[in-house]
């Protein structure tokens, strides 16, 4: 059974301009619905998106917007055994 959400029912939005290509929301997301291309992030599969906020929360360019709650809990259980902090280590992105 798919995990997606209906097509087209994710509030994700994602503005390429702001972003600076530094890979952290292909790093926290737990779908893999950003790669990078060409030095920029780029949404591959948009209705992947389970609205979990990490991407959100990591980006500090303010390039992604996504109603989420529990972002910061996902990006940590997506980043199990990558021996990586992406939502509460540099930038403090939780404070
Ligand atoms: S986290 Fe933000 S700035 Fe970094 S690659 Fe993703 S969208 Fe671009
Ligand atoms: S909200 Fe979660 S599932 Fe959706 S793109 Fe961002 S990190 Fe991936």
């Amino acid at each position: 059974m798919s995990l997606k959400y209906l097509a087209g029912g994710t509030t994700l939005k994602y503005d390429a301009q702001r972003c600076t290509g530094c890979g952290k929301c292909v790093e926290v997301c737990p779908h893999a619905v950003f790669t990078m291309e060409n030095g920029k992030a780029k949404l591959v599969d948009k209705d992947a998106c389970v609205e979990c906020g990490a991407c959100r929360k990591n980006c500090q360019f303010e390039a992604i917007s996504v109603q989420a709650g529990v972002g910061c809990a996902a990006a940590v259980i997506g980043s199990l055994g990558k021996k990586k902090s992406p939502c509460c280590g540099d930038g403090g992105c939780c404070g």
